[in-house]
């Protein structure tokens, strides 16, 4: 007996790497769709339409009025690592823009068929390139793999069909269209509310009205309302903090003492990208515990800006989670300040009570 022999180690083929970073990358339609409204915000978008079939698996598609993308950049515009927003490692020290990785289409490319519908402003036409593996594709069997001229208006039309059709365990694995895209449209909601100036729509295909329907000149305060509902929208105070010395600025909405659920409602913006966090989450809660009646919690809206020089937006592949210097210091000076405006309102309601 004894060790058994050792295997000889060998390269993977690219394609394999890239189709397990996908599946890193992109869990669930979500995730795509997520990566594909941060590049339509970033190419400099006021109107973003999305439609979806079967909780995104089936189709997900978002047409942005943005920059276009040219012509001359389609052939690489999947392969990994390409990306038109940082050229060094340093750049991500001052990075401005939702995207830096050049992963996104990629990875959507290797998991689904990828339709891209694109037109700059100074291009006569429309160019539509589709792509399977990174790279340009013919659309059917014979066709050519070329983009092929079409008629359009400006901006970009991302067409992702068939998510997950070349990981089938992954695909199995979801079980309710409905809850894919109920988590959808509560991620549209949350880039609805937080994206001022950009109109927003969502439907599901085959369904005559939206979903979600925001237009571009709605107020903060319109767009929660019409997410949200007035219950919460009439009970808002709005908190606008900073401090240089943990070089971070705060605003947004949050309930005041009026209003309560039974879970808290939380997005969370940090640097403009929506994600999680449970540390700040909780220090919240606590702030609010004093103010609520035991079992109610709050609605919140953070837009956290810190400066790019502390922020490791570098902790994983979906930048779900971000870190940033004297973390405890800011979300103490956040949750100090929301006391404070909480416990105003609430001595006025007091005060009005008694009088
Ligand atoms: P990243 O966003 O990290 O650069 P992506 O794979 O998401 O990587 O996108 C690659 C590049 O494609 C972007 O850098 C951008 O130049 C271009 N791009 C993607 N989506 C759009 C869009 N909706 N409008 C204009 N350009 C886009
Ligand atoms: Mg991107």
């Amino acid at each position: 007996d004894g060790p058994r022999p050792a295997r000889r180690i060998r390269a993977l083929d690219p394609d394999v790497v890239n189709k397990i970073a996908a599946g890193e990358i992109i869990v669930a339609p979500v995730h795509a769709l997520k990566e594909l409204i941060e590049n339509a915000v970033d190419a400099g978008s006021t109107s973003l339409e999305i439609l979806v079939k079967d909780g995104g698996l089936k189709l997900l598609q978002i047409t942005d009025n943005g920059s276009g993308i040219q012509k001359e950049d389609l052939a690489i515009l999947c392969e990994r690592h390409t990306t038109s927003k940082i050229s060094s490692f340093d750049d991500l020290a001052s990075i401005g823009t939702y995207g830096f990785r050049g992963e996104a289409l990629a990875s959507i490319s290797h998991i689904a068929h990828l339709t891209v519908t694109t037109k700059t402003k100074d291009s006569s036409l429309a160019w539509r390139a589709y792509y399977i593996d990174g790279r340009l594709a013919p659309p059917k069997p014979g066709q050519s793999a070329e983009p092929k001229g079409v008629a359009g208006r400006p901006g970009t039309q991302i067409t992702v069909e068939d998510l997950f059709y070349s990981i089938p365990t992954r695909r199995r694995a979801f079980r309710s269209t409905a809850d894919e895209f109920n988590k959808i449209i509560e991620m549209v909601g949350r880039y609805a509310i937080h994206c001022d100036g950009v109109g927003f729509t969502c439907k599901k295909a085959g369904e005559s009205s939206n979903s979600l329907s925001i237009q571009a000149q709605a107020t903060v305060n319109d767009r929660i309302r019409q997410i949200y509902g007035s219950a919460v929208a009439n009970e808002l105070i709005s908190f606008d903090v900073s401090d240089s010395r943990w070089g971070f600025k705060a605003d947004g909405f949050a309930s005041n003492a009026n209003y309560n659920i039974k879970k808290t409602t939380f997005l969370l913006f940090i640097n403009h990208r929506s994600v999680e966090s449970t540390v700040i989450k909780k220090a919240l809660e606590q702030t609010y515990a004093s103010f609520l009646p035991k079992g109610g919690h709050p609605f919140i809206y953070l837009n956290l800006a810190i400066d790019p020089a502390r922020v490791d937006v570098n902790v994983h592949p979906t930048k779900r989670e971000v870190h940033f210097l004297n973390e405890d210091e800011v979300v103490q000076e956040i949750c100090k300040h929301i006391e404070t405006k909480l416990a105003a309102v609430d001595t006025s309601r007091t005060f009005m009570a008694q009088t």
